[in-house]
């Protein structure tokens, strides 16, 4: 609870700071409203494209075996493995609600096909196939998105933010996740009056 409470205090302290941003770029504020880890994943600097829109945020869920909860640098190494630049999410959420940063959340990423120009994704850590998301992992999803939603101006809204499958073919996020995103909405606007 303690931590429930810190986090929503310190997002609120950065939320209210989103709209004087001298000084700070939107990415250092992200960084500081929900505390992402940083892991010092290396990506070679000139392969990384900046985006030229922020227009949607993606939900994803990491799959793999129910109860696996890994960590950036584990999908980064398997990202790697598919000869990608690293790993394609933005932001990875575990299962104890930590936040870590995956790939810089300015540059394209590499998540959904067809919208990674225009999109930042989000991946909550588990298979939720088969498992339902911890409460600590819908709280901090909520956080983050208020937090980029604001920064990027991003509509809070189902069509806005979404699931990988409402853009392919693809079981990701899981149906108990899916079931969930509405409810992260809602928790998403509140965070953002608070
Ligand atoms: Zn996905």
């Amino acid at each position: 609870m303690e931590c429930g409470e810190w986090r929503v205090k310190r997002g609120t302290r950065f939320l209210n700071h989103l709209g004087f941003t001298d000084g700070h770029t939107k990415e250092e504020i992200v960084v500081e409203a929900v505390s992402v880890l940083e892991r010092g994943l290396f990506f070679p600097p000139e392969l990384l494209v900046l985006r030229d829109a922020t227009e949607l945020i993606v939900l994803h869920h990491t799959g793999g075996a129910a109860g696996e909860d890994p960590s950036a640098a584990e999908i980064d190494a398997i990202h790697r493995g598919q000869r990608w630049l690293g790993v394609g999410y933005h932001y990875l959420i575990r299962k104890d609600g930590t936040v870590e940063r995956g790939r810089p959340a300015p540059v394209v990423g590499a998540h959904t096909a067809g919208v990674n120009a225009r999109s930042v994704g989000v991946a909550l850590c588990g298979n939720f196939c088969e498992e339902e998301p911890t409460a600590a992992q819908v709280e901090s999803c909520a956080m983050l998105l208020a937090v980029l939603a604001s920064a990027y101006d991003v509509p809070m809204d189902a069509e806005h933010i979404v699931g990988h499958r409402d853009l392919a073919a693809t079981a990701c996020p899981g149906d108990a996740l899916y079931a969930r995103i509405e409810e992260i909405i809602g928790k998403a606007i509140w965070y953002c009056e608070q």
